[in-house]
């Protein structure tokens, strides 16, 4: 089979799983976006995705988006930056158009970073907070204690829009530990959005990957961010 096939096969399979986890879960389908992760393909492969359907793409290197953005100037992609953002590349990162949703806001720093240079670009910007469920010390991310001062600095931002949290669940967990942690970002979601009268800003919950994505949208994910498992028989 032919690139463009298996990717659109892959495509439609991960789409499928989307749809029955949500229904499995009482929710309509439509209530989960998938975010394809394209950081492991170059832009042929992601044209090929486009054309297939899916837009919504996430990068996880600030570079990397950059160089695919300016490859695939031709399509109508809405990008998710995914991975860690240094302080020094948001200016640049922002001057991307078709950025949509910066999901791995991590510190206050970064916050106030982006609050400045938006506002002198004069766009605004969809934001997650990155929330640290696991006790895996080397994930990025906001601990529970930390949140409630970061959304509430986000919520007097003006050009820093944010519309929920992020999460990555442990690289060693099991089924059962991973279903623990995304349980836990939806009650810390739940909790801080009654708290902080926050119910708009923490819509979004985005969680769960190629291995764990289904688990993740049994647990309220409405973002879910997928990469190998679009691009499997290929030969990356
Ligand atoms: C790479 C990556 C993903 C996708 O991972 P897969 O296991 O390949 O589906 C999701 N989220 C983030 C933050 C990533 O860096």
């Amino acid at each position: 089979m032919n690139v463009a096939a298996v990717v659109a096969e892959n495509l439609q399979s991960v789409q499928e799983r989307v749809a029955e986890a949500a229904v499995r879960s009482g929710r309509s389908p439509d209530e989960v976006r998938l975010v394809a992760v394209t950081k492991y393909v170059s832009s042929d492969v992601i044209r090929h995705l486009v054309t297939a359907g899916c837009k919504d793409l996430g990068e996880s290197r600030p570079q990397a988006l950059w160089q695919k953005d300016a490859e695939l100037a031709d399509l109508p992609i809405r990008w998710h930056l995914v991975g860690h953002l240094q302080t020094n590349k948001v200016r640049r990162t922002l001057k991307l158009e078709r950025l949509v949703c910066i999901q791995s806001v991590d510190r206050v720093e970064l916050l106030e970073r982006l609050e400045a240079e938006a506002g002198k670009l004069e766009r605004s910007v969809d934001i997650l907070l990155e929330a640290r469920v696991s006790s895996d010390p080397t994930k990025h991310g906001f601990a529970r204690s930390e949140l409630p001062a970061a959304i509430g600095m986000a919520q007097r931002c003006q050009f820093v829009r944010l519309r929920g949290l992020m999460t990555m669940a442990s690289l060693e967990a099991d089924a059962d530990q991973t279903r623990q942690e995304f349980t836990a970002l939806r009650q810390w979601r739940d909790e801080l959005a009654e708290e902080l009268g926050a119910e708009e800003e923490l819509r979004e919950l985005s969680m769960g990957m190629s291995r764990d994505f289904e688990i993740a949208i049994e647990c309220g994910a409405t973002i879910v961010r997928v990469g190998s498992a679009l691009f499997r028989g290929l030969s990356l």
